[in-house]
C-alpha cells in the first residue's frame, strides 16, 4: 500500500476550506493508502501562537479528524511536536537546502511581506515539512493547489540528499485532489479561505454555530450578473458557493447551475447555507461526543511510539551517511 500524510496546522479552527481541501479528501483515501495525519503544532509557531489558545487547539484538531470521518483504526494519528527526530531530521535537511530554494517560496514571499519582523522559522518551515514528509519515505502528500511548491521542495531535497550521500529517501509527489479544490474567501472571494485569517467575517469554521455559518453565507460577496454560473474570472463569489454545495452534497455543479438557472442569488445563498450549516452541525455532534470521551490518549499514544520508531531509524541513517556518528564508518 503507498503511503501518503497529511498535517494541519493549529493557528486557528478549522475552516470549512481545510475540510473540504485536505480533510474529506484523507477521508476518501483512507481505504486506498497507507494514511500517517498529524497535527502540525510546530508549524504553527513560525507565527505567534496564544500558549492556552495552542495548547487547546491541538486536542479540538485530533477531536476534529476524527468527527469527520477520520477512521483512527486506519489512519496514525499522531502530534508532530511529540517526535523530537522530525526537527532533528529537518537540520540535516536544512543543510541540504539553499537559501535561495527557500526564500522563493510563494508563502515565504507573502507571509514575511506582512511582517517585518517575520521568523526564521517562517523561512526554514517548508524544510521542517519536507522532515515530515520524508522521515517516514511518504508516496503521495494531499494537498491543496498553495502547498503543491512545498511538497516539490521537499522532493528536491530527498533527490539532492540521495545524490549526495546515496539512496536514503522515498521520492514524494503531490497529489492534488481531481478538481484542485480550493475554497476561497466568502467576502473576498479572490483570496483563499484561510484559518490564520484576523477579519472571520469570510471565514467558515469548523466550530461556528449554526447562526453565523448562515448568515457568513447570506452575506457572502457574489456579483450584479444574476445568473447561478461557475466562472472563476468573473463570478468568483458565486462559483465559490457552488464548488462548497457540490462538495457538501455530492451534486455536479453542472446540475447545480441546471436547479438554480431560473432563480435568484438569494434562494441559491439560502440553498447553500441550509447545506453547510446541516452538514457541519453533524459533524459537531460527533466532535462533541469524542472530545468528552478518552478515545483520543490512546490514539495518540499509539501514534507517537509507532512514528518515533520510523523517525529514529530514519535520522539513525541519516547521521551515518553524513558522517556524524561516533563509530568510524567503514
Ligand atoms: P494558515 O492560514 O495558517 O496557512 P490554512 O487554512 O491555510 O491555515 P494549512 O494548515 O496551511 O491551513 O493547510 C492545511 C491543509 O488544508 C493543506 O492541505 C491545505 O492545502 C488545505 N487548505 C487550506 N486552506 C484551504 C482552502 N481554502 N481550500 C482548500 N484547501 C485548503
Ligand atoms: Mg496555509
Amino acid at each position: 500500500m503507498k503511503r501518503i500524510l497529511t498535517g494541519l496546522k493549529p493557528t486557528g479552527d478549522l475552516t470549512l476550506g481545510n475540510y473540504i481541501g485536505a480533510i474529506k479528501q484523507m477521508v476518501k483515501m483512507q481505504d486506498e493508502y497507507e494514511s500517517f495525519l498529524f497535527v502540525a503544532d510546530l508549524h504553527a509557531l513560525t507565527i505567534y501562537q496564544d500558549p492556552k489558545e495552542l495548547n487547546e487547539r491541538i486536542r479540538k484538531f485530533i477531536a476534529m479528524y476524527i468527527a469527520c470521518g477520520i477512521d483512527p483504526n486506519k489512519n496514525t494519528i499522531y502530534i508532530q511536536s511529540e517526535n523530537e527526530y522530525i526537527p532533528a531530521i529537518s537540520f540535516l535537511l536544512e543543510c541540504n537546502t539553499t537559501y535561495g530554494e527557500a526564500s522563493r517560496m510563494i508563502q515565504f514571499k507573502e507571509k514575511s511581506k506582512q511582517n517585518a519582523n517575520f521568523s526564521v522559522g517562517l523561512l526554514t518551515y517548508p524544510v521542517l515539512m519536507a522532515a515530515d514528509i520524508l522521515y517516514c519515505d511518504s508516496d503521495y502528500v494531499p494537498v491543496g493547489i498553495d502547498q503543491k511548491q512545498h511538497v516539490e521542495l521537499a522532493r528536491n531535497i530527498a533527490i539532492r540528499f540521495n545524490n549526495r550521500y546515496g539512496e536514503t529517501f522515498n521520492l514524494p509527489e503531490p497529489l492534488l485532489n481531481k478538481n484542485g479544490t480550493k475554497i476561497y474567501d466568502l467576502k473576498n472571494p479572490d483570496k483563499k479561505m484561510s484559518k490564520s485569517e484576523e477579519n472571520p467575517v469570510g471565514v467558515i469554521s469548523m466550530f461556528d454555530d449554526r447562526e453565523s455559518i448562515i448568515s457568513k453565507i447570506m452575506k457572502a460577496t457574489t456579483d450584479n450578473y444574476n445568473k447561478v454560473c461557475f466562472d472563476r474570472e468573473k463570478q468568483p463569489g458565486i462559483s465559490n458557493l457552488l464548488t462548497i454545495a457540490s462538495e457538501l452534497s455530492n451534486i455536479p455543479i453542472s446540475e447545480l447551475e441546471q436547479q438554480f438557472a431560473n432563480k435568484g442569488y438569494g434562494e441559491f445563498k439560502k440553498y447553500v447555507a441550509e447545506l453547510t450549516a446541516n452538514h457541519i452541525e453533524n459533524i459537531q455532534k460527533k466532535y462533541n461526543q469524542i472530545l468528552n470521551s478518552d478515545i483520543l490518549e490512546d490514539i495518540l499514544n499509539k501514534g507517537k511510539e509507532k512514528t518515533k520508531k520510523i523517525a529514529q531509524e530514519k535520522y539513525k541513517i541519516m547521521k551515518e551517511k553524513i558522517g556524524v556518528t561516533r563509530n568510524i564508518i567503514k
